[in-house]
């Protein structure tokens, strides 16, 4: 048997959603990556379904948008169901299904998990990649030596799961392990899994359904006096049934508390969910896609990284509840974070201290996400156990309470090397640490309308934002001449290279885009230095449009006053620093803190 040899730059263990995205992010921005899965083939039905609103804004980020809406669908409402004084489930309350002010998406979007890995895995043979399969790991060592060296530090052996005499040793600069809630890599690499198990077991359903349910198409939480079911409507004409189990049931066994998945039934899971719906009928028109059942794991990984060298992403290092529709979110958040940051070492942009943060944010996100899954599966371990009298309008107001933070759109990174708010009030509610909030304003040149989310899109590069204010006030001009030239000084809006496949290539690290304070009649693009856009189309009025009906509010929603704020936006859409047109230092003070600096020699 012969091994072959091999060099990259990235491995991603784990094809999931977090891997698949990952792998996507590293390979569109040039960077040498392959990603292995041990599965013959990829997720075709069940699993993780609903995409949260953060997500959605991240595919947009990266243009796949459009592909992940028409495949799946959407959830607007949620409907809540108690007993009436008869004693027979009524609807108590329909409310929003998202609840999170300002998100570009006000729903969630459902398909199976194999549907949202496809968006990034269809993407692949575009950059000459595809999930080599079935492969996986078989050891894995880090070169403690060279951890700070431009080598290849850490050695994956890995092995074909069909084809054991096909083995290969990949010599990696960065491992990725986002190879699931088992994770070879975490193990193999002795970080711990802290946190527990609830008890509860649940089961879950997918199929067509036959029924006189009204509310089958929203998200419905049914809590009877005979039982408890949660209903999540899907793509296809299906739903998906969440259903407590008892305890004592044949397919969890006494003393391990394990549950057997090979021992469920799924006709004997819609009879449970049955009683809940009484007097309503459900049948499952054809069968059923898919069904599981399981108990929840709510633990986060004692590191998410070992010497910045492997990082572990996804359910290999938190798992919680499905019920919120947060594991496969999260893991591709993970993805998002972690992208840029490694593409930016790589290129050596980028001191490797910058990779702490991804521990930093991402553990930290975990903790809450935890503490949120906590409070969000006692509200439903809670009507599970039917006939304890679940107060319907507390009900309702928790459902919304955790809107927030479930869409995603709450992420709020601390203050760190990245996220900087010392003068925060430039910019009142441009909070330092949380993505960017969406808001339409005109190109200058032509008045076209633009969400300014589609100008800070996932290339890589950091976004500053001028906020001149009235360019036409006093010294208003002199003020962002002077700005721009000192910017250009200090060469932070210069192209800096890279080495991607033995090629140069050449690009900013900093966009820049203005966004001027005025009536479109009395404002010209040419107003602002050339320095400072490398495009018409990135210089913008906060106006309204021509049909008066959108525009004008971005200075007030954004809490930015007359004199004008400039604004740093991460790769990853997330604030970053926030200050005034007289802040340059702190400009470059914020770079400084991370960037290798143009020209450095590097080893
Ligand atoms: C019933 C249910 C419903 C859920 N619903 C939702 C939801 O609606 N929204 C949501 O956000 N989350 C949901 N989740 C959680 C979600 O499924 C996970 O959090 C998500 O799949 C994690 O993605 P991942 O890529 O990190 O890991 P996984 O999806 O587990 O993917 C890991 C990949 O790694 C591969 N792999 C494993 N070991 C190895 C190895 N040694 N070598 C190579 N490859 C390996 C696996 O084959 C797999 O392809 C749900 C979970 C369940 C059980």
């Amino acid at each position: 048997m012969s091994t072959k040899t091999s060099f990259v730059d990235v491995l991603v263990v784990g094809a999931g959603p977090t891997g698949s995205m990952l792998a996507y992010s590293l390979l569109k921005s040039n960077v040498s990556c392959r990603i292995i899965d041990k599965k013959e083939a990829p997720v075709s039905r069940g699993h993780a379904d609903a995409l949260q609103p953060r997500i959605l804004e991240v595919l947009r980020s990266h243009g796949l948008i459009v592909k992940a809406l028409k495949e799946g669908n959407k959830i607007n409402t949620t409907s809540i169901w108690h007993p009436g004084p008869d004693g027979k489930i009524e609807r108590v309350s329909r409310i929003p299904n998202i609840t999170a002010p300002r998100g570009l998406y006000p729903f969630n979007l459902t398909n199976h998990q194999g549907a949202h890995e496809a968006i990034f895995t269809s993407e692949l043979p575009k950059y000459g990649a595809t999930v080599e399969r079935p492969f996986a790991p078989v050891s894995i060592a880090i070169d403690e030596d060279q951890i700070d060296a431009d080598v290849y530090p850490v050695t994956v052996e890995i092995q074909s799961a069909s084809d054991p005499a096909k083995r290969e040793t990949v010599h990696a600069k960065y491992v990725v392990g986002a190879d699931g809630a088992h994770s070879f890599i975490r193990k193999s690499l002795g970080i711990c899994n802290i946190g527990d198990h609830t008890d509860r077991c649940w089961g879950v359903i997918d199929f067509v359904p036959d029924t006189n349910f009204p509310d089958i198409r929203t998200t419905s939480q049914v809590h009877s006096s005979t039982g408890f079911c949660l209903i999540v409507p899907r793509e296809d004409d299906m739903v998906r049934l969440y259903i407590p189990l008892d305890e004592t049931a044949h397919y969890r066994d006494s003393e391990t508390k394990k549950v057997n998945v090979g021992a469920v039934n799924p006709d004997e899971l819609l009879e449970i969910a049955k009683r809940a719906f009484e007097p309503y009928y459900m049948n499952a028109k054809d069968g059923y896609h898919w069904w599981t059942i399981y108990v929840v794991g709510q633990r986060v990984a004692q590191n998410f990284s070992v010497s910045n060298r492997v990082f572990l992403a996804g359910d290999a290092c938190h798992t919680h509840s499905p019920k919120a529709g947060q594991g496969m979110n999260a893991g591709m958040n993970d993805a998002h974070n972690l992208a840029w940051k490694l593409i930016y070492v790589i290129r050596k942009w980028a001191d490797r201290k910058l990779l702490d943060t991804y521990e930093e944010e991402r553990r930290q996100f975990a903790l809450d996400l935890i503490h949120f899954d906590k409070k969000y599966v006692a509200m439903f371990e809670s009507m599970a156990l039917s006939g304890t009298g679940i107060d319907p309008v507390v009900h309702s107001k928790a459902v919304q309470m955790f809107g927030l933070f479930k869409s995603g759109i709450g992420i709020h990174y601390a203050g760190s090397m990245i996220t900087c708010s010392h003068n925060q009030s430039a910019a009142r509610y441009l909070i330092v640490g949380k993505r960017f909030p969406p808001e339409i304003i005109l190109i200058a040149r032509d008045d076209k309308v633009v969400q300014i989310h589609d100008v800070l899109p996932s290339d890589t590069k950091f976004k500053m934002l001028i906020f001149t204010g009235d360019i036409h006030g006093s010294g208003r001009k002199e003020l962002i001449r002077s700005l721009a030239e000192r910017l250009v000084e200090g060469r932070l809006l210069s192209e800096r290279s890279y080495i991607s496949c033995d090629r140069i290539e050449m690009m900013r690290m900093v966009d820049t885009l203005t966004i001027i304070k005025g009536y479109k009649g009395q404002t010209m693009y040419t107003d602002v230095p050339e320095s400072l856009w490398t495009h018409w189309t990135k210089v913008f009025i906060d106006d309204v449009d021509i049909t008066g009906e959108q525009g004008g509010k971005a200075y007030e929603n954004f809490g930015i006053g007359p004199e004008g704020a400039v604004v740093i936006v991460r790769p990853d859409g997330y604030v970053g620093l926030v200050t005034t047109l007289h802040g340059v230092q702190e400009i470059f003070e914020y770079f400084r803190a991370w960037e290798i600096p143009m020209g450095t020699k590097t080893v």
